[in-house]
């Protein structure tokens, strides 16, 4: 099988491109005709020097999040279920020969016990996470899904559950489909199949082939919300963004849809981990910015995910360049919810839900717990056939407006506050008169008790 990425190519690329303002300029004004970028595009952008040209990118980046996401921004939270590897990857504190962490794997009444509690913070949306552990397979996977959908907590419940789990085969993810998962997440980590190789001596995961085109078998599964990602500092982040754009280009053309997220994770510290402390191709923080921005310009339509790994002051800063997703109050061991314990990585972010969804408020970002899309099958190519000419953004306005007064309602005390004034200012401005009516209508109804009103 020959693998779509191409290292020649892109590496050519990366060395060919000498940055040019005027080329540039060109660029920028084809993403803010949300138009998406080509691979030479994207790395004339990434070969931006640190200089007063960087804003306008950043400018640019800013211009079409807000164009096409508005002030909304989706919350969730990941749910951690095993920490048992048979894998080696140098840079995880979960790796197979890491001897001092204490491992966890969660029995579906401790899942529960978890999911209590996230529910009591107010999430609807979760990633469940798990290492590449033996004894969990898609039917554990499955019962651990049906039982998070099941769990009630009064008014809490979970609406809808991603997964970030080692590649299945066709039947376990047909499995995964069925019980309802929404997103199908898994990371290539490096997409440079050299360095794929010194970061993954042995175990399943060192095929990267087989990683590359899991996604394939997702979608052949009928999974067609799937997510990539790579994870910044195995190597160099220009090569990482432009074999993300070819992953999506890839997916695009074989399934008439892109990934629905990409994730950006950045290497953290992690206990025992070879590589974390000091990583090959470290990103800076302005470079990671520049990771951000130039993926929103060159995928407009594909949701961008922040995880709590960076520290909330530059978290804040990012959203303003491109996040759509944020993980908020997160835990990244399996029980952290309702004990203490060994995490994958040291996280730079340690608010809690209420605490981001208020500091997203003050900075004029509306959380949004809305899951309508997934629930009306609004998936997939679906999905983009409505996002692409913009056909859905104000049902999506609404649904994060009706979300945060529920969240508000029902885990805050209601009175007023940053969120609160912003919903209202929001709700007030609703472009289209009729929805506007149906939307005021709708949170008199929350405010009456009626509770999960989505369009
Ligand atoms: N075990 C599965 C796998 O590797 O695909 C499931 C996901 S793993 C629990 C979640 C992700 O954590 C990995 O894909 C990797 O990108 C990320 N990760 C691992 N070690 C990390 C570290 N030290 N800092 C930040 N992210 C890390
Ligand atoms: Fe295991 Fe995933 Fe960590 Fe690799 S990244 S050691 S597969 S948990």
């Amino acid at each position: 099988m020959n693998s779509f990425i191409n290292d020649e190519k892109i590496l050519s690329i990366i060395e060919n491109t000498k940055f040019s303002e005027s080329k540039a300029e060109e660029i920028i004004q084809k993403a803010l005709a949300l138009k998406g970028l080509g691979l030479e595009e994207a790395a004339m952008l990434l070969s931006c020097p640190d200089d007063e040209y960087l804003d306008k990118i950043f400018a640019a980046a800013g211009k079409v999040k807000s164009l096409i996401y508005g002030r909304r921004l989706v919350f969730f939270a990941p749910l951690y279920i095993s920490s048992f590897c048979v894998n080696n990857c140098l840079y995880c504190g979960f790796r197979r020969d890491n001897k001092d962490i204490a491992r966890r794997r969660l029995s579906i009444a401790e899942v529960l016990k978890e999911v209590n509690l996230l529910e009591s913070f107010g999430h609807k949306r979760l990633l469940v996470v798990a290492a590449e552990d033996k004894d969990i397979n898609a039917d554990y996977l499955s019962e651990v899904i049906s039982a998070i959908y099941a769990a009630k907590n009064g008014r809490g419940e979970i609406r809808r559950v991603n997964i970030n789990c080692a590649p299945l085969d066709l039947q376990g993810f047909k499995k995964l489909k069925k019980c309802g998962i929404g997103t199908y997440q898994l990371f290539q980590e490096t997409y440079h199949n050299n360095t794929y190789n010194k970061m993954h001596p042995c175990g399943p995961k060192s095929d990267f082939m087989k990683r590359l085109y899991a996604m394939d078998t997702a979608q052949e599964a009928g999974i067609d919300d799937v997510g990539i990602g790579a994870l910044f500092g195995l190597y160099d982040f220009r090569f990482e963004v432009l074999s993300l754009l070819e992953h999506c280009r890839y997916l695009e053309d074989k399934f008439g849809a892109g990934p629905h997220t990409i994730s950006v994770p950045r290497i953290e510290p992690a206990l025992n981990s070879l590589v974390s402390d000091n990583p090959p191709y470290a990103v800076s923080d302005i470079d990671f910015k520049k990771i951000i921005a130039v993926l929103r310009l060159a995928v407009p339509y594909t949701g961008l995910i922040l995880s709590t790994r960076e520290k909330s002051s530059l978290r804040n800063e990012l959203l303003y360049l491109g996040i759509s997703q944020v993980s908020a109050g997160s835990r990244t061991n399996p029980g952290g919810y309702s004990s203490s314990g060994d995490g994958q990585f040291c996280l730079g972010d340690n608010r809690t839900l209420k605490e981001v969804v208020m500091d997203a408020a003050e900075a004029g970002f509306i959380a949004s717990f809305c899951t309508a899309c997934y629930r009306n099958k609004r998936t997939g190519a679906d999905f983009m056939k409505l996002a692409k000419p913009g056909h859905i953004q104000e049902f999506c306005l609404s649904n994060a407006i009706l979300t945060l007064k529920e969240y508000l309602l029902d885990y805050t005390d209601n009175g007023q506050n940053k969120a609160s004034a912003l919903l209202d200012a929001e709700a007030a401005n609703i472009k289209d008169g009729n929805m506007r009516k149906i939307t005021l209508g709708r949170l008199k109804r929350l405010e009456r008790g009626e509770r999960d009103l989505y369009f």
